[in-house]
């Protein structure tokens, strides 16, 4: 679904469905343009501006201050996860509209009318971004749903249920970036599953209980966050060849955290990054322990700490790669595993590991 603006913008909505449900995601418009740039993004300070909704009519509304701390909270998050491009995300001020019989209303009018509650506040492309909070009891088809911006838009956010991971998620529909989606199988049966790439924000937010995680090399490349090519090992095909490479874990602040490798072919950008299930992955779901397989379309596929390989794609989505093995799908690799994928010019060996480094070996295919 899209809404017509009348600025200079044109921007889609993406939404999160509940977190139960499969790809809901409805995309028509093409996204804005960015500049052709490849200077890092620069530091620009971020304002919340959020409205709870009290309606006699229905249960559940969310407090001003329940509001107010989930998104904190949640624009808290990015500040960390920009590196720099964010420079503080303030809850502005908080209102609350009184209005019987909300749920019946768009979220294209609930922000028609909340942004009336903050005259001469501009949310579109002043990164201010006005975030409205439905009453829990509403049935909207979806637990969230936002703009897609660029890294310094701003933009709206319409938030059914108040959790961090959920506001953490359409927040980052703001800033630009589209979901992390998982790729099962091979060759005729391979497949795309939205949502279930469960590393970092972009993914379905897998119960309250779990904390978002990093953002990944591929959306920090997109949003050219500060100090992202200098923590980046770029190789690509134009000759085979193998490397290794030292990797800290993706979260960390210094030394190396990403291998790139682009297919000159294609032009497809593929990354390879060490989720180690600490620091700010500490609390995610891959990082918790005594999780099983989880079922994805009916394949088993299994999130857990080691190092990970994916696949940038259009508008700031990204695809988190798997290697089958023994009737799984396995999303990272560790000590003495090879990550290999149909399709895909290169494979990595996990050499050696230790809680907070890797040594991969990069074998790549030629392909131009
Ligand atoms: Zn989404």
């Amino acid at each position: 679904m899209s809404v017509p603006r009348p600025g200079a913008l044109r921007r889609t909505l993406v939404l999160l469905a509940a977190w139960s449900a499969l790809t809901v995601t409805a995309v028509s418009s093409a996204p804005p343009a960015t500049a052709a740039s490849s200077a890092a993004a620069s530091p620009r300070a971020h304002r919340a501006y959020v409205v709870t909704i009290s309606d006699p009519r229905v249960s559940g509304d969310v407090s001003a201050a329940t509001a107010t701390r989930v998104t904190r909270s949640a624009a808290s998050y990015w500040t960390s996860e920009s590196r720099g491009a964010i420079t503080s995300f303030a809850v502005k001020q908080t209102r609350t509209m009184r209005i019987s019989g909300s749920c019946g209303l768009t979220a294209g009018q609930l922000w028609s009318r909340a942004a009336k509650k903050f005259p001469g506040v501009d949310f579109s492309g002043k990164a201010n971004h006005l975030v409205v909070y439905s009453p829990t009891g509403c049935r909207y088809g979806y637990s969230g749903l936002a703009d897609a911006g660029t890294v310094h838009s701003g933009g709206k956010v319409h938030m059914v249920y108040p959790r961090m991971n959920l506001v953490a998620h359409e927040l980052g529909h703001n800033l630009g970036l589209m979901h992390s989606n998982v790729r099962t199988g091979k060759g005729s049966s391979t497949r795309t599953s939205e949502y279930y790439g469960l590393y970092g924000p972009m993914g379905i937010g897998m119960g309250a209980r779990y904390a978002p995680g990093a953002l990944g090399a591929a959306q920090r490349a997109f949003l050219k966050l500060p100090g992202e090519a200098r923590s980046t090992v770029a190789l690509d095909t134009s000759t085979a060849q193998t490397r290794t490479v030292t990797l800290k874990p993706t979260h960390w602040r210094s030394g190396t955290r990403a291998v790139r490798i682009t297919d000159k072919r294609t032009g497809i950008s593929y990354y390879l990054e060490y989720r180690n299930g600490r620091g700010t992955d500490d609390a995610t779901y891959y990082a918790a322990s005594g999780l099983g397989p989880l079922t994805v379309q009916y394949r088993s596929v299994v999130y857990r700490s080691g190092l990970l390989a994916t696949q940038a794609k259009r508008r700031g989505g990204v695809e988190v790669l798997s290697t089958g093995r023994s009737g799984r799908w396995h999303t990272t690799h560790r000590q003495g595993q090879t990550f290999s994928s149909s399709g895909v010019p290169f494979t990595a060996t996990v050499v050696s590991q230790t809680a907070t480094s890797m040594k991969v070996r990069v074998s790549i295919k030629r392909s131009v």
